[in-house]
């Protein structure tokens, strides 16, 4: 089985759609790992195809902000701002429906969680190589698949060894060895690489390659703008930061 491993769409239905589209014939299925919404102009067409698509899905932060299970003085003022226009956006049944998603989930010898495994509902960063590696204490499977970052790369321990790499990655996966990797973000890069990022995990070969995909930014930017929602989080796609 080949899975899609999707993070941080962020109501970018333009990347979402050009992902969709770059892993159809690839994989068997698609996998998510939450903040689906936030951000982009597109949150309701976003929840809908996703929901339709992912065959595993958990909540991210954005998803508990809107739906009131976060507090919107947890985020920044542009992340509430977006999470406030959001939540007037979204229809009833599908707030519902994202409130009712798993922090975490299992899928084989893959632990799925948007934030660190240490404490999903903490929504803390893993981003040094320190917070990498004592996060693998807080999971019992071989692979941990996570976003929140938006930061494509890897941690890996086991046999003596540790290691770490940013960026872009495609690993083979060594049965003596554990790993967290983060997917990326599909609809709001931060790694100055401004295409949409994501996981192709080929279970039986045992990989795991982190792909880019250009998509149609000058209108997700568009809609931003029209919707009223900051210009910032216009211009940081097209920064890719
Ligand atoms: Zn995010």
């Amino acid at each position: 089985m080949r899975y899609a491993v999707l993070s941080d769409i962020h109501g970018n239905l333009e990347a979402l759609r050009a992902v969709l589209a770059d892993c159809a014939g690839q994989v068997d299925g698609v996998l998510c790992l939450g903040d689906l919404v936030g951000y982009g102009a597109d949150p309701a067409a976003c929840v809908e195809l996703v929901a339709e698509r992912a065959e595993l899905l958990v909540a991210g932060n954005h998803e508990y902000g809107v739906t009131g299970q976060l507090a919107l003085e947890w985020f920044n003022p542009l992340a509430r701002a977006a999470a406030e226009w959001t939540a007037g956006t979204l229809a009833d049944d599908q707030r519902s429906w994202l409130a009712g998603l798993p922090l975490t989930a299992r899928l084989g010898e893959a632990t799925l969680v948007h934030a660190s495994p240490r404490h999903p509902d903490a929504w803390e960063y893993v981003l040094t190589a320190a917070e990498g590696f004592a996060a693998f204490t807080a999971f019992d499977t071989a692979l941990a698949f996570v976003g929140h970052s938006h930061l494509p790369g890897y941690w890996s321990v086991g046999a003596g060894r540790s290691a770490r790499r940013v960026g872009a990655v495609d690993l083979a996966l060594d049965r003596a060895h554990r790993y967290i990797v983060n997917v990326g973000s599909v609809g709001q890069p931060r790694d100055r690489d401004p295409r949409a990022s994501y996981a192709i995990w080929d279970r039986a070969a045992g990989r795991v390659a982190i792909r880019r995909v250009p998509y149609d930014l000058a209108e997700a930017r568009r809609k931003i703008v029209a919707a009223g929602l900051p210009r910032f989080l216009a211009d940081r796609l097209q920064r890719g930061a």
